[in-house]
């Protein structure tokens, strides 16, 4: 693979962006006094771990959460659970802090207000780290579900044969009939497992409740919450808690604030290994299963540090539309894609019908990989 050495457009991208005027830090600090609520302590760039960890325990004695973010340049720290009771202005005193900045959005963790550049997700695999986004664009394939032992592994190994590093199948299946097939449930995880050491490959599946997370969260390296329960916050807190990456998905119906705020829900809980996923909403289209909001890769790089995939396959529900989605996708910003791969698409449980065959992967990859060149990123 071409060795990047130029700055990605994304990292120009989120270094271009500016605070609005509004926000001098005089302004912000007395802003932040007088409302006492929904601040971010800001760190020297050379303020020490340990100075770091008292402005941390001196927010926690207060019943409030410190979530400690650290950037190239300097450290922030967001603060949540503060119902607007505790005035916060006394840490600007504390040794080590540059300043206290109100943050004026919903969405606090979330928010490039907290991080000016872009969120990298790590995901540990048998052959190493995958990265997403910054200058890495991520791919995972795979089947929509996990049907069989040798089903998977057909797929699997067309696709690591290819360079794919990270697998999808869902062993739990959120399906709209309950007559339709449910998944495989921990006999899929297993599966999939199993795929994962014969492969060297990232394992990424969904969670459809909590209970199906306590076991997502041990047999996979990415937990996956699907459209339908982007707002199941109870499972948002649980995913929160998890110590794997998340992918979550955008709802069907979900404005950009909601979708930000759902993946708020994670982070409240310490977990910050976030990565987003367009996969198409729902509109008047009569040509496509859902309408890929494409635009939304650009408007969540303005407002957020976090990465943002897109999943072509459920944003069309046509397999001849997977390949020109994914071009497009790319060319917008999109730090990777999620694809449904199916070596007999016609025999699948599910998806068959938006699902490609391993030899189209190859050539959306090779496509793909020259799209991502040009804009002085590679495909991991
Ligand atoms: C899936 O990825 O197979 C899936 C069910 O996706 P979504 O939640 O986007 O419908
Ligand atoms: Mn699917």
């Amino acid at each position: 693979m071409k060795t990047v050495t130029s700055v990605c457009s994304t990292e120009r991208q989120c270094s271009s962006i500016e605070n609005p005027p509004e926000h001098s830090a005089a302004r912000r600090a007395a802003s932040a006094k007088s409302q006492g609520t929904d601040m971010l302590v800001v760190m020297q760039s050379h303020a020490t771990d340990e100075q770091v960890r008292h402005v941390c325990d001196r927010i926690e004695s207060l019943g409030l959460k410190a979530h400690p973010i650290p950037g190239s340049i300097r450290t922030a720290i967001g603060i949540t659970g503060n119902k607007g009771a505790v005035d916060l202005g006394f840490l600007e005193a504390l040794a080590g802090v540059a300043e206290c900045i109100p943050v004026s959005k919903p969405y606090k963790l979330v928010s490039r207000e907290v991080k000016e550049e872009d969120s990298i997700l790590r995901v540990a695999t048998p052959l190493g780290e995958v990265a997403i986004g910054g200058c890495n664009v991520g791919m995972i394939a795979g089947p929509c579900a996990v049907e069989s032992r040798e089903q998977v592994f057909a797929v699997a190994e067309k696709l690591a044969a290819q360079g794919v590093r990270l697998l999808r199948a869902g062993a739990y299946k959120p399906r709209t009939s309950p007559y339709s097939f449910q998944g495989l449930g921990e006999d899929g995880l297993r599966i999939l497992a199993e795929a994962r050491d014969r492969f060297g490959m990232g394992i990424v599946t969904e969670a459809v409740d909590n209970e199906s997370c306590d076991l997502v969260e041990k047999y996979a390296d990415v937990i996956q919450i699907g459209a339908r329960n982007m707002q199941n916050f109870s499972l948002l807190k649980r995913a929160g808690k998890a110590t794997k990456p998340v992918l979550l998905k955008r709802g069907m119906s979900a404005t950009l604030d909601e979708f930000l705020m759902a993946a708020e829900y994670v982070m409240a809980e310490g977990n910050y290994n976030v990565v987003l996923c367009e996969r198409g909403v729902r509109t008047f289209s009569d040509f496509t299963r859902n309408t890929l909001d494409l635009a939304v890769v650009p408007a969540v790089k303005h407002r957020s540090h976090l990465p943002i995939l897109v999943d072509p396959s459920h944003g069309t529900g046509k397999r001849h539309k997977v390949l020109p989605l994914s071009r497009a996708a790319v060319a917008v910003g999109a730090d990777g894609l999620l694809i449904e791969v199916h070596d007999q698409p016609e025999k699948a449980m599910s998806d068959g019908m938006q699902s490609i065959l391993p030899d189209e992967m190859a050539q959306l990859l090779g496509e793909i990989r020259q799209i991502a060149t040009v804009l002085h990123r590679s495909v991991n």
